[in-house]
């Protein structure tokens, strides 16, 4: 009798890191929403940090997981965790997560809670609030005072 091996936890990394979040530009690991991926045997449970409660993303991402997942060799079943135990801060986003973001003209705050918001076409902190809401429920929209450019910035919960 063959037993056939199941997928190893660096294989549901690599898929993991080929899901882009639907609202931003940027990897969902870049992001630093996976806290953690477990095998056993056929099954694949993935615990994930979810940015912001209120985010209608994070159903599109557990679905992409899912799908992604489930392609892999071996799968045969993929649970999808949201693990509320430890809040998702930007701590969790990755150098490269913030450098692709500032690349596509979104401000990053330095840390939760807040801060300067910085033009990311000019540098100028001469900023001001246009409007909170933004084109979705996780940026907001600041007016750049020196360049003249909206400036849409990534909001963290306690914004
Ligand atoms: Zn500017």
């Amino acid at each position: 009798m063959v037993t056939q091996a199941g997928p190893t936890e660096q294989a549901i990394w690599e898929v993991l890191r080929t899901i882009n979040d639907p609202e931003l530009p940027i990897a969902i690991t870049d992001l630093g929403l996976i806290r953690e991926v477990e095998v056993e045997g056929a099954r694949v449970r993935v615990t994930m940090v979810p940015t912001f409660s209120a985010c209608p993303a994070i159903g599109v991402i557990r679905q992409d997981i899912r799908a992604q997942v489930l392609t892999l060799p071996g799968v045969e079943e993929v649970e999808v965790e949201l693990s509320f135990a430890e809040p998702w801060t930007m701590k969790r986003m990755t150098e490269r997560g913030r450098e692709q973001l500032r690349q596509h003209g979104l401000s990053v705050p330095p840390r939760l809670g807040g801060g300067e918001v910085t033009c990311p076409f000019c540098g100028s902190t001469n900023t001001t609030l246009e409007n909170p809401f933004g084109t979705t429920l996780c940026r907001a929209i600041y007016y750049c005072r020196d360049c003249k450019n909206p400036i849409e910035r990534f909001r963290s919960p306690s914004d």
